[in-house]
């Protein structure tokens, strides 16, 4: 960016040419008065007290003003100083607290520039009479919002329309009684606020504030530990406990920015349910044990089992270090590839649909790309409930003018900004994206350049989309042929095109080709390898492109190293000083079967609830409780670790030191906040622990970054990974030596293929494995919410329990018509596995015929009724789509 240089009260200073006199004075450390700039919103110069004199010649705003070659600003003179005390006056006026009495006294932006103007107090306790007291909304469970305070700045208004895109706030009323309100007046609990507490770090009086302020006495930078977009967060700590949770201005992923679990999800940390000690289950009771016994115990019955006998779950939630010690203790100390993690229950079809057109399992760009898109075609994602800072930045690119295709069964909150809404039948994806290729070719909107240059077998996919005629495409979607043409059109000819997806693509029995189907229709379009395009799957977990990463898988090594080629076994059976199998591991739901049929006798858990999230859960019970031994390792008393024969008590994400790699491939640096609570330990120093005991070479990791040291030795793409190197803004893969600057963009100039070049998969359309029928007449598909995060162990700690505590099926009033159903009503929900009870939500977000459940809750398991049908490749359970009818209770 080109620079300018101009004279601030007679200082020369140099400026960006795209900043306003205001940016330009701050930077260079001149104050000038301001109340209603924040760097993240559009100036509006509405508060006047920034006023300056420009050139000699005129008075203006500094907001507004862009910087120019040349420029003489003065930030004072007497006009300026009278028109700002007015200002200032007249905004004191009007807030009724004093200074003086104020909780916020010597934190407020308005005191302080009450002083620095040098306001009248007696003039002003003159005209402050008769000024009334409102009443002060304390609904949210995180913050409050005193009216009386407010100087009608309007930064809240523009930070949750400009930031969040929710737009709760508004100005209501005129004159003097001229507030700011949500729609209708609300409660803000009752309002449409998500409480992501964006407007409350931002408003500058403390007129929005948090509930309960503690001021921390240190803060240290860390990753937030749920979901895959991996924001910076800032958690200020006060003597063993966290206090509060900032957004980290600095990481390139959030720039700040936070959703309420970032914000406000902290205290399951400091719960006191947390596990304190090993436990040991003895005459079907827990008793409390040492670590000594427990560890002792724990490798003693280790050592009489081997090979297909032994299965770990490693954990998306845990750092890479972790998985990458319980990954190597599995292979080199048990001696057998059977390790998996949720992965397997969520983008296993990513890993391998994009491995095999594109060489490459991972999102092809980066989150900061989406503002600058022309296109995102937004394909099963709810992206505001499960990636919700990365759904501002889709919100950002809408109002930069980008179009937006929303293709999800449900009529979800990304819709209100979409150009383009297709609402297909749940499990149709591949009939709609081929449909959609056909119109493409048919129209000549194809790129042919890319195609010839870049991409092979285009000749045997475009044989196979005969057929997806547009009748055929619209009767099985039930998308209108029209709007699949519309959406061909303005996705092939709006460039560079985004297309992200996430779960509603992969948790189908034909999870592999929805994957291969994103594929080739960014191939067609030209819309891989280059800025702001890509196809691009949103991970759900912090780390599970991570744990994906260390090798977590029964088929791979780190780095997606196969475990059945000669040379890779022997590089890591040298590395290891070890035998290694090269037989290919059980998957997550192979494991639960094999252990049903008495080949798995023991498994070890790191940080996993199957009893919640295991399609037909009910099974994968059965299966544990067949178990000779199971050890869960964990930060909670979980659904699943209450089955255990030991528990062991992990350090959480703020208690230990490690690296997280998101969504985007970015590795950064989690870091230890507080000592472990209790007695517990960090993961991957427990499974250490057990390997020394069992005589086991290669565990004797005194810190983290040494894991670092050996993963990034024998994984190529984290070849130039040190924590040094990762300290300020994380690396993204691959990274392959320590001069490498990582890699933004995939595909750039060859694709990771044995050709370089993309590869077109011809498909064919294949319905779901279980259908509605006349027994059971709905179709039952998951969903997130927002507040609450997997088998919620972490989320239903604390004040988002307020926001949300119970399950809803949602369910499409026609259907509760003819059901007889009441919003609220309790209900079972039934399926060929199962019953769950739940109360229901009468809405119009789920289409006629489909109802949607979360599975956050335990008291209404809904993973008991899902199927575990699985896709054949990527051995995927369908927890998208199942047949369930609905009973009243
Ligand atoms: S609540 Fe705060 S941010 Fe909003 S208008 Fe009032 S002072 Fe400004
Ligand atoms: S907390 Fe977030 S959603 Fe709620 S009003 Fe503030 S900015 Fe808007
Ligand atoms: S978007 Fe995800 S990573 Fe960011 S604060 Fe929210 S939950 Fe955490």
């Amino acid at each position: 960016m080109e620079n300018v240089k101009m004279i601030i009260d007679g200082v020369e200073i140099t400026a960006r040419k795209n900043m306003t006199v205001l940016e330009a004075a701050l930077e260079n450390g001149i104050y000038i008065p301001n109340l209603c700039y924040h760097p993240d919103l559009k100036p509006v110069g509405i508060c006047r007290l920034c006023m300056v004199e420009i050139n000699g010649k005129r008075l203006d705003v500094a907001c507004k003003t862009p910087v120019e070659q040349g420029m003489q600003i003065r930030t004072e003179n007497p006009e300026i100083s009278k028109i700002r005390k007015i200002a200032a006056e007249l905004l004191i006026i009007n807030h009724p607290a004093s200074c003086l009495s104020c909780s916020e006294n010597m934190k407020c932006e308005l005191q302080k520039i009450a002083n620095y103007v040098g306001v009248d107090q007696a003039h002003i306790d003159r005209l402050k009479k008769g000024v009334k007291e409102l009443p002060v909304d304390d609904s949210n469970p995180f913050f409050v919002y005193d009216p009386n305070r407010c100087i009608l700045c309007g930064i809240c208004i523009r930070t949750c329309d400009d930031v969040v895109g929710v737009g709760n706030f508004e100005f209501a009323y005129r004159g003097y009684d001229e507030m700011v309100s949500t729609f209708g007046s609300r409660p803000l609990l009752e309002s449409r606020c998500v409480s992501c507490g964006e407007c409350v770090v931002r408003c500058p009086v403390s007129a929005l504030k948090p509930k309960s302020p503690v001021v921390p006495s240190r803060e240290v930078k860390t990753i937030c530990p749920y979901c895959g977009v991996g924001c910076g967060i800032i958690l200020g700590v006060r003597g063993d406990k966290i206090v509060s949770s900032e957004g980290d201005r600095d990481n390139p992923v959030n720039r700040g920015r936070l959703c309420v679990k970032g914000r406000f999800g902290h205290e399951f940390v400091n719960h006191p349910d947390r596990l304190v000690t090993p436990l040991i289950k003895k005459s079907g009771q827990f008793i409390e044990a040492s670590w000594e016994e427990a560890l002792n115990l724990i490798a003693e019955k280790f050592s009489h089992y081997s090979g297909e006998q032994f299965a770990a779950l490693s954990s998306a939630k845990c750092t890479n270090e972790d998985n990458y010690v319980l990954q190597k203790f599995t292979r080199a100390v048990m001696h057998t590839n059977t390790i998996d993690h949720c992965a397997r229950l969520c983008h296993a079809p990513s890993v391998a649909g994009l491995a095999q057109s594109f060489g490459s399992g991972a999102m092809t760009n980066s989150i900061g790309e989406i503002a600058e898109a022309k296109c995102i075609f937004a394909i099963g994602t709810n992206t505001t409930s499960a990636h919700p800072v990365l759904a501002y930045e889709v919100k950002e690119a809408v109002r930069r003018g980008a179009k937006l295709i929303v293709a999800n069964p449900k009529r979800i909150d990304l819709c209100e900004y979409a150009d383009i809404f297709l609402q297909q039948r749940p499990g149709t994806d591949v009939a709609l994206l081929m449909g959609m290729m056909r119109v493409i070719i048919d129209e000549r909107l194809h790129d042919i350049d890319f195609i010839s240059k870049r991409c092979d077998n285009f000749e045997e996919f475009s044989q196979s989309l005969k057929e997806f005629d547009l009748d055929t495409v619209e009767k099985v979607t039930r998308v209108k042929k029209e709007i699949i043409v519309e959406a061909a059109i303005t996705y092939a000819t709006h460039k560079p095109g985004m297309l992200l997806y996430a779960m509603g693509i992969t948790q189908h029995t034909h999870g592999t080709d929805n994957v291969l189907a994103t594929s080739n229709i960014a191939l067609l379009t030209g819309n891989v390898g280059k800025p702001s395009t890509g196809v691009n799957p949103l991970r759900g977990q912090n780390n599970v492109q991570g744990a994906c990463d260390m090798g977590a898988l029964p088929n791979v090594y780190p780095g997606y190293q196969r475990v059945n080629i000669p040379q890779i076994n022997q590089k890591f059976e040298k590395a290891w000083e070890c035998t290694l199998s090269m037989e290919v591991g059980l998957t997550h739901t192979e494991i639960f079967d094999a252990i049903l049929d008495g080949k798995v006798k023991v498994l070890y858990q790191m940080g996993e609830n199957p009893a919640l999230s295991e399609a037909n859960a009910g099974h994968a019970l059965k299966a544990i409780d067949k178990l000779e031994f199971f050890v869960a390792q964990d930060i909670f008393l979980t659904e699943t670790a209450q089955h255990a024969n030991v528990v062991l008590p992990a350090a959480s994400f703020a208690e230990k030191d490690g690296t997280f790699t998101n969504t985007e491939r970015r590795v950064q640096r989690v870091r230890k906040v507080i000592k472990p609570v209790g007695q517990a330990k960090p993961d991957w120093q427990i499974v250490c622990e057990i390997a020394r005991r069992m005589k086991k070479p290669g565990f004797d990791f005194k810190h983290p970054s040494q894991i670092m040291e050996e993963i990034s030795s024998l994984t190529p793409s984290y070849g130039g990974m040190t924590y040094d190197r990762l300290e300020v803004k994380g690396l993204q893969w691959p990274c392959p030596s320590v001069t490498h600057e990582g890699t933004p963009i995939l595909h750039s100039e060859f694709f990771a293929t044995i050709t370089g070049k993309g590869k077109f998969m011809p498909l064919n359309y294949r319905p779901s494995f279980e259908l509605p029928d006349d027994e059971y007449p709905l179709l039952l598909t998951t969903d997130r919410s927002l507040y609450h995060f997997h088998t919620a162990t972490m989320t239903r700690k604390g004040g988002l329990q307020v926001l949300r505590n119970r399950e809803l099926v949602e369910i499409n009033p026609d259907d509760a018509r003819v059901l007889h159903l009441r919003d609220g009503e309790m209900v079972k929900v039934i399926s060929r596995r199962g019953a769950v009870k739940s109360h229901i939500k009468v809405s119009d977000v789920a289409p006629k015929g489909v109802i949607s459940m979360t599975f956050h809750f335990a008291e209404s398991p809904t993973n008991m009724i899902t199927s575990d049908a699985i896709d054949p490749v990527a051995k995927i359970p369908e927890t998208k789509v199942c047949a369930v009818r609905i009973e009243k209770v």
